[in-house]
């Protein structure tokens, strides 16, 4: 067995810790959650010279080893537990040659640690147009480390890098400064008290505490060792720091020379128009509306591709294997479900392609800079915007954007709040029960129908919008929120990043999201589609005696109707029934909304098997719509009124009834808490508004 050591990539934010770990990796690459924590971990493998090979790992980014954050919090806690099998056998650490004196504080960090570590330089592309050049020889003999200079864009300097990964015996291990200074006798106490233990270690559990509160899990106790307050603490690191930034300025001061009168003109006025007062919104507005357009449009091409290739698959499967239970659960049940999950590949591609491009071009952090003051007033980020307005295509996809919300609190809000938003699955129920219920007039021009529409959609957004605030109310904050928003320099998407982005983010949902969307497509088909007793068993026969005289088709969906009457899905429709009754709905749409939880695309076609109208809604005298209609209560009023209608309509528009949403922010949250509170509390505010329009328009 070949020998495999460990490389953790750390630095600042946008550096291109992500791109180095891409061109290192290449395709080599899976990613996954910090243990209990949802944070992005990036892992890959590298192959090096001799049949050496590293084990690369992507750290969150951090701008000191001070943690302030969950994610800078994931590094500390790595770095200062020897035994995690991550531990690096070398750090990486990736800065960004326009900013190096910043990206080098947790630099000095690190090596005073006593962790062999190497320093990237990277964007090196960019140092001609801004006038830098670096003295190497001085920076590694000044800094004791190896220098590789990199540009991911151009794919230069990653050879070297890998050499020096391979060589890694070589590197010293010297720290940069001598921390104990800042307190001497304070140190010195902590020497006697510890006297095994790394002291810049020591420090750093005992001021983390300060900062984070408790350190997890395997650092050293310190518990019999508190002298000093908490802000005394915090006066001890700033002094820290303010030590790190003069050795960091001496060491530029004779290592780079910056020629001022490069600096940047086409980024200012890029700038200027960008977060503009007026043109920033509109900018902003047309590139949403391109979002939007894609996903809602561009992807039905593939999405009805892909549709009408599982229903032929469906069928394939049930005409050429022999007939019975295990064909039927494969034909209808699995290739069912895995087409439901497959289905929403192009949506989830579409929109990661353009959040990666508008995040890797930099302009995403104009947008957070746009938005951020009127989003934050409701307890959203600048981020929120985007998820938000694609939840109006799906709340998927959506759903799924909400992983760059930095804050935790704001990205929880943003998840719960987003399948408010009125998403293309609602569009065919609505559209059903607008025209069976909305009359035909004109007000000012435009009609009813289309205003209820509109109006459906504002109370969608509305109510994102209200819920967040109440929850901004009610959420407990867990981290002091700085707002400080990195203005990254404008640049050229690089494919690569793009394309992985794009590629991991539909495989997580494939491969996360799709085992849940399957087992609840499985289980809702086993319920709709088996029965107890003859009533259903033999369900054939009782209608061929009972309808003699009628044809094949009619015939088939009288059966079809009948089956799904008396299987368990329908026995727990009717069951609902009394529940649902004060809404204005008989068991027939109890049925409708059971089936309703897969998708909610689902409740017209139910309906149209429970009417035994067959498929096709469209058309011939015998509609879906003109069949609704027609339907009466035991007493003789009808079932589809005004009042039952808008109650419908409602219910429809707050009630979380999409196993795939649930599926995912169960996935984003990591815990099964977030989307049980989701379903049961939107399925609360949906009955009760549902229950409030029946009873007060009937
Ligand atoms: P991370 O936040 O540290 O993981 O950084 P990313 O890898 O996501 O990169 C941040 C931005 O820098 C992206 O827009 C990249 O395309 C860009 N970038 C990365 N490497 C280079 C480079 O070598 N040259 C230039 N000009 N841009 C780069
Ligand atoms: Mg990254």
């Amino acid at each position: 067995m070949s020998k495999q050591i460990n490389v953790a990539l750390i630095g600042n934010p946008n550096t291109g810790k992500t791109s180095v770990f891409n061109a290192l990796t290449g395709l080599n690459q899976k990613v996954g959650n910090y243990p209990g924590i949802t944070v992005d971990k990036k892992e890959g493998i590298c192959k090096l010279d001799r049949g050496l090979k590293a084990h690369i790992l992507d750290l969150p980014g951090t701008y000191s080893l001070n943690a302030s954050s969950l994610d800078e919090n994931v590094v500390i806690e790595l770095l200062l537990n020897k035994n995690d099998k991550d531990y690096p056998d070398i750090a990486v650490i990736v800065s960004d040659v326009e900013n190096l004196k910043r990206n080098l504080l947790v630099f000095t960090q690190i090596k005073d640690l006593k962790i062999p570590t190497i320093l990237v330089i990277n964007m090196a592309d960019r140092m001609k147009s801004r006038g830098i050049s670096l003295d190497i020889d001085i920076l590694e003999k000044e800094l004791h480390t190896k220098v590789a200079i990199v540009s991911t864009r151009k794919n230069e300097g990653i050879n070297h890098l890998k050499h020096l990964i391979s060589n890694y015996k070589s590197i010293s291990t010297t720290p940069c400064l001598d921390t104990s200074t800042i307190d001497q006798p304070y140190f010195d106490r902590l020497k006697t008290a510890f006297p095994n233990q790394e002291l810049y270690k020591l420090w750093l559990v005992i001021s983390q505490d300060a900062n984070f509160g408790k350190m997890d899990r395997n650092a050293i106790d310190i518990s019999e060792f508190k002298t000093k307050s908490k802000s005394e603490l915090k006066k001890l690191q700033q002094k820290e720091t303010i030590k790190r930034y003069q050795f960091i300025n001496n060491v530029l001061k004779i290592g780079q020379k910056i020629d001022v009168s490069k600096a940047t003109g086409l980024r200012e006025r890029l700038d200027r128009v960008l977060t503009h007062k007026v043109w920033g919104y509109v900018i902003f507005f047309i590139i949403l509306l391109t979002i939007f357009q894609a996903i809602y449009d561009w992807a039905t091409v593939p999405m009805d591709f892909i549709d009408a290739t599982f229903a032929s698959l469906s069928s394939w499967v049930k005409e050429t294997l022999p007939p019975g239970n295990l064909t039927d659960l494969l034909a209808e049940g699995v290739i069912t479900g895995i087409g439901g999950i497959v289905i929403f590949i192009p949506q989830i591609a579409f929109l990661f392609l353009f959040i990666s491009v508008l995040e890797e071009s930099g302009y995403m952090s104009r947008v957070v800079f746009l938005m951020d003051k009127i989003m934050r007033r409701f307890g959203l980020s600048g981020k929120s915007v985007v998820p938000l307005i694609s939840g109006t295509a799906c709340a998927i996809p959506a759903i799924m954007a909400t992983r760059n919300i930095e804050n935790w609190k704001e990205r929880l809000i943003t998840i719960l709040v987003t399948p408010f938003t009125t998403c293309s699955a609602r569009l065919p129920v609505y559209l059903i029960i607008i025209a069976l219920v909305i009359p035909e007039g004109r007000f000012l021009g435009l009609s009813y129908q289309a205003l209820t529409l509109m109006l459906l959609y504002l109370i969608g957004f509305g109510m994102a919008v209200f819920s967040a605030y109440i929850l901004n109310k009610i959420l407990k904050n867990n981290r002091k929120s700085f707002f400080v928003i990195e203005m990254p320099s404008y640049k050229v998407p690089l494919f690569k990043n793009v394309a992985l982005t794009v590629i991991e983010k539909t495989k997580t949902f494939v491969f996360e999201a799709g085992k849940i969307i399957l087992a609840i497509s499985v289980i809702l088909w086993l319920l709709a589609s088996n029965g107890p007793g003859a009533a259903f068993n033999d369900a054939e026969h009782i209608l061929e005696t009972k309808f003699s005289s009628i044809n094949g088709t009619e015939l088939e969906n009288k059966i079809a109707a009948h089956k799904l009457e008396h299987s368990y899905l329908g026995i727990i429709g009717k069951s609902i029934e009394p529940a649902i009754k004060p809404l204005g709905y008989d068991w027939k749409i109890g049925i409708g909304l059971v089936a309703s939880f897969a998708a909610r695309e689902v409740f017209v076609s139910t309906l149209a098997i429970i009417y035994s109208v067959g498929n096709s809604y469209e058309g011939d005298e015998n509609t879906l719509k003109n069949r609704m209609a027609t339907e009466v209560h035991a007493d003789g009023t009808k079932i589809f009124t005004l009042a039952s209608g808008i109650s419908l309509l409602l219910f429809y528009a707050f009630a979380m009834q999409c196993m795939g949403t649930l599926a995912i922010v169960k996935r984003e949250t990591n815990s099964w808490k977030w989307p049980i509170i989701q379903l049961v509390g939107m399925s609360a505010i949906a009955y009760i508004v549902a229950l409030i329009a029946f009873q007060f328009i009937n």
